[in-house]
């Protein structure tokens, strides 16, 4: 399985506020270059942390992506995950509609009424870990599933955990011209190498030495 991460972060290297509020950090060119890269993933996970914050739909905006998409036989948008060892996921999250397939990944300690309540409102549930979700042992449960390229989108604590597990190949960072501020607000690592979009500029990286081998 492919893994790649994007986020976007403002100059001062937060992904949100302090109270993890969703600030606007890039811009349309940026939003079109995203809805571009979910178009190619089988499916985009993030952490149930994203899902609390910010209740976000996932699916691809643009018609004309969505549509080439079902012309090479894929469904009009990619699966969503759901990182979520406990089952927190609200079952009127947006993430559950019927746009796309969900996963919520639970640990086995998920309670049986988080699981059933997960699946009553459209998710598919999956246990990977004990008490917190084993992130290698997710990704082998969606391969499983056919994902075989695999967008991470946020936030810091999830793509903090993919890194320090080897799970992750490449990495793309947005970078704003906007200073959030506030010690505790998320963050990802700096880098060298950009691209501008929009007024600021794209960090990408190839990770070398993914610790599962996984292709
Ligand atoms: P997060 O990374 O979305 O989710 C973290 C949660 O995932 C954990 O609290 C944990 O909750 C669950 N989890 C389960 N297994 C895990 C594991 N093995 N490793 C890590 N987490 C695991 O949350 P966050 O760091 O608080 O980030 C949310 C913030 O990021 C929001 O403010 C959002 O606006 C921002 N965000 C920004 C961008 C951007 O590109 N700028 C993108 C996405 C999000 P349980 O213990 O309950 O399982």
């Amino acid at each position: 399985m492919h893994v790649f991460v994007n986020a976007a972060m403002s100059a001062d290297g937060k992904l949100s506020t302090r109270r993890r509020e969703q600030v606007r950090i890039s811009g349309p060119d940026d939003f079109a270059r995203v809805d571009r890269l979910r178009a190619d993933a089988d499916a985009v996970l993030v952490g149930v942390g994203t899902v609390l914050a910010d209740d976000p739909h996932l699916t691809v905006d643009d018609p004309s992506l969505r549509a080439a998409r079902t012309d090479r036989g894929d469904p009009a948008n990619p699966a969503r995950v759901v990182v979520d060892s406990s089952g927190r996921t609200p079952v009127d999250a947006r993430i559950l509609d019927t746009e796309a397939t969900t996963y919520v990944v639970v640990s086995s300690a998920a309670a049986d009424a988080r699981r059933t309540a997960l699946a009553g409102a459209g998710g598919e549930v999956v246990v990977a870990g004990d008490d917190r979700v084993a992130l290698a042992d997710a990704l082998r449960e969606l391969e499983a599933r056919g994902v075989e390229t695999l967008m991470v989108e946020g936030g810091g604590e999830i793509i903090h955990s993919l890194f320090a597990a080897g799970l992750v190949d490449e990495l793309s960072v947005y970078v704003g011209s906007v200073i959030v501020g506030g010690r505790d607000a998320p963050t990802l690592a700096d880098g060298e190498g950009f691209r501008r979009v929009d007024d600021g500029v794209l960090l990408e990286y190839t990770v070398t030495g993914r610790r599962d081998g996984g292709e």
